[in-house]
């Protein structure tokens, strides 16, 4: 094997409580890994310097140089929470309110410190094009993708680009307005998807139920005597395993979970069923950590979508769990940095 040609990639993948970055091969191979924590003091430090520092740490270390060997780094691919301008890889809009990092100049801060070309892309995005590239949507060029997490996010393949939109930062599909008469959101609206589909609506609809006596803790594997102020050992995880090992279907706890899960299931159908009819993916794929739950989250909102959309459209839609998991981030930046710079790669 002749590794000398081969080139390398910076994949920094920047969430809101940690930056990831991954040397990646050519083939999207994730070569070695870091994790820094980015909230260390309230954010004082921006998430994006916090992430500068990490990369440079990262590209000192004797493990990457001794690595890096005769190959050649080729550029950083970012991957980055809130809406980012692809254009000028900088933060335009950012949901969640993290001080400092509004505005911030992610493709230029990089580039100044390390001179190498950088590509950045929303997270969503990212996601969506390492999925495929290389995972659940390999090969498809209209695809729907939609993270479930504290909010919900999304990414949209048309024809094998990704839809960017005026300020890049289309496929917002968690501002979806499904209730106009119904709660506030993040956002300043009513009704949003988001307030209704992400994980942390269906996590919060849980512990309530918990709360009020209607499931016992110890159903979601908390003390039997559980007191209702700190109910944080219920999370996604937590709520699709009761749901997967749990085997008496026919107890109260399981019926009110069940009921809670199907109804939030039926929100994530309805956003899907008007994406569908918009964009007639080849496929859609479900991603957040919930994913990791596969086929007990993704079937029953796979039987909700093909019964609602019009034949035409269900017909050979594929509705797919993300297979690339935490790291599909770092791999798509590193993908959008490949077909920004691909003119240069030959
Ligand atoms: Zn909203």
């Amino acid at each position: 094997m002749t590794m000398t040609e081969a080139k390398l990639y910076l994949g920094v993948d920047l969430g809101g409580t940690f930056v990831k970055i991954g040397i990646i091969d050519d083939a999207g191979h994730i070569c070695r890994k870091f994790k820094f924590p980015v909230d260390q003091d309230g954010y004082r430090t921006s998430i994006l310097e916090t992430a500068v520092l990490s990369a440079g740490e990262v590209l000192r270390s004797s493990d990457f140089l001794s690595f890096l060997s005769e190959r050649k780094l080729a550029g950083i691919g970012v991957s980055a929470t809130g809406q980012i301008d692809p254009h000028t890889g900088t933060v335009v809009g950012a949901a969640g309110h993290i001080p400092n990092y509004l505005g911030s100049h992610i493709a230029e801060d990089f580039h100044r410190a390390f001179g190498l070309n950088v590509a950045v892309a929303n997270d969503a995005d990212c996601s969506l094009l390492g999925e495929c590239s290389y995972g659940a949507a390999k090969g498809d060029l209209n695809v729907v993708m939609m993270t479930l997490g504290t909010g919900v996010g999304g990414g949209i393949l048309v024809d094998g680009k990704l839809m960017s939109g005026s300020r890049g930062a289309a496929g917002e599909i968690g501002h979806i307005i499904i209730n106009d008469d119904g709660e506030e959101c993040s956002c300043g609206n009513r009704g949003c998807l988001e307030h209704y589909a992400s994980i942390k609506a269906l996590v919060n609809k849980v512990r309530n139920a918990v709360s009020e006596g209607r499931i016992s803790p110890a159903y979601l594997g908390g003390d039997a005597d559980a007191s209702s102020d700190d109910l944080s050992f219920i999370n996604g995880k937590t709520i699709f395993s009761a749901l997967s090992e749990k085997t008496d279907h026919n107890c109260s706890d399981h019926n009110v979970l069940f009921s809670i899960v199907d109804c939030w299931e039926n929100y994530i159908a309805d956003g899907l069923v008007s994406l569908v009819h918009i964009f007639n993916p080849d496929s859609i794929v479900i991603g957040g950590g919930v994913s990791e739950a596969g086929e007990l989250l993704v079937s029953p909102i796979r039987n909700k979508v093909l019964k609602r959309a019009m034949p035409s459209f269900a017909d050979g839609l594929i509705i797919k769990a993300a297979e690339l998991g935490n790291d599909s981030g770092m791999i798509g930046a590193v993908e959008n940095f490949k077909h920004r710079y691909s003119q240069q790669r030959a």
